[in-house]
């Protein structure tokens, strides 16, 4: 009987590994509605253990069964539990044996209680805590075969068939969670450390990263604008560095609220700001471009005691030409803007490209 739970003990292991795989990112593993495919995996999952059964009385067969269905349960509810139960006890139906109705009464029990224990417990939590966990978690399985010893009408099988089929449910249960768990750690890393190598801490924006990415996925009617604070310099040099960074943050914020859903602001340099126009239709790029320039001019900001900030802006739609004269185009403008005297909005043109490249 113990060779038979080891087999069935690696076959959970491999199986639970490769359930792990199917979660591909971080919201899979927080998504609240059932996975399908999932809960089939799960459910063909038990039905392959049950293939490998110790038989512990005749028509009395144990396995790992329980573990699958239990994690079903605790991860998705009682309704998913009770689900792919259905599958699971026609085949041991379909099996038959005197067992059958003890195998309906264990299965419903665990299902029962990991259901109700998925109301308070969420396994997926970045911590848990195991103190108050663990004998929640073995009172799951504690229905799994404790009609066995009335079936084997054998009080001691409570000891020598109940209680190792308990022990090595339990540890096949740890197990599985333990790489269900290392699965929902690395994803969240990598997602994590993905929103990190992508966003500027200071400004809260996408960073020049995220730029480069959707530079290169605008569509000809986009609008590009680059924004450069004047006379930044003389800010840290007044006020002070981190007055600087405080400016930075509240250039960020104010880009953000005065831009529609699919527009998007960038920092992308050290006082050097984006953004990208999706789809602007018929709206002029100087108009846009100049809302943002008033509201800059017109923003009060704390760090720099009442004093104005104003921000040059080169603006130039997207066009059909390479991504690079694009920028350059928009780069140029905002040159152009800045040596007109600051604090204005110039439209870039390949014109302007052109006259600067006769130089
Ligand atoms: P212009 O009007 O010509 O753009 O003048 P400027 O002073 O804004 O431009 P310049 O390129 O001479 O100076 C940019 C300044 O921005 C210098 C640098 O110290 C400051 N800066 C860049 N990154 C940061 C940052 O993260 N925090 C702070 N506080 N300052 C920064
Ligand atoms: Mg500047
Ligand atoms: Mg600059």
């Amino acid at each position: 009987m113990l060779l038979t739970l080891i087999i069935n003990f690696c076959l959970l292991t491999t199986m639970m590994y490769l359930l792990s795989l199917t979660y591909k990112s971080a919201e899979d593993i927080n998504a609240t509605a059932v996975h399908v495919p999932r809960l089939l995996l799960l459910a063909v999952m038990a039905i392959a253990l049950m293939l490998y059964p110790a038989e512990v009385a005749p028509g009395v067969i144990i396995d790992m069964r329980a573990v699958p269905i239990a994690y079903l349960a605790l991860r998705k509810g009682v309704w998913a539990g009770l689900l792919a139960l259905i599958p699971l006890l026609l085949y041991r139906f379909h099996l038959g044996g005197v067992g059958v109705w003890s195998a309906v009464f264990s299965a419903v029990g665990v299902v029962l209680l990991g259901g109700l224990l998925h109301r308070s417990v969420d396994l997926s939590a970045p911590r848990l805590d195991w103190r108050s966990l663990w004998w929640r978690l073995l009172l799951v399985f504690m229905p799994n075969g404790i009609l066995i010893p009335v079936l084997r009408g054998d009080p001691a099988a409570l000891l020598t068939v109940y209680l190792p089929l308990l022990v090595m449910t339990y540890a096949g249960f740890l197990v599985s969670l333990g790489i269900q768990r290392n699965r929902y750690r690395l994803l969240s890393l990598i997602a994590t450390y993905e929103r990190q190598a992508h966003r500027d801490v200071l400004s809260a924006l996408p960073n020049r990263r995220q730029f480069d990415r959707d530079l290169a996925q605008m569509d000809e009617a986009d609008l590009l604008c680059l924004i450069d604070i004047d006379h930044f310099k003389k800010v840290n040099d007044t006020f002070g560095h981190a007055a600087g960074d405080e400016v930075l943050t509240q250039l960020g914020k104010l880009l953000r609220s005065r831009l529609r859903g699919h527009d998007q602001a960038y920092r992308y340099g050290g006082e050097e700001f984006a953004v990208i126009f999706r789809a602007p239709g018929t709206a002029a790029p100087e108009l846009l471009a100049e809302r943002l320039r008033q509201a800059v001019e017109q923003t009060a900001f704390p760090a720099l005691g009442g004093q104005p900030l104003t921000v040059s802006i080169g603006v130039t739609r997207r066009g059909s030409g390479s991504l690079e004269d694009c920028f350059l185009v928009a780069d140029r403008a905002l040159y152009a803007a800045k040596t007109a005297g600051r604090n204005r909005v110039q439209v870039g043109s390949p014109e302007l490209l052109a006259a600067d490249e006769s130089i």
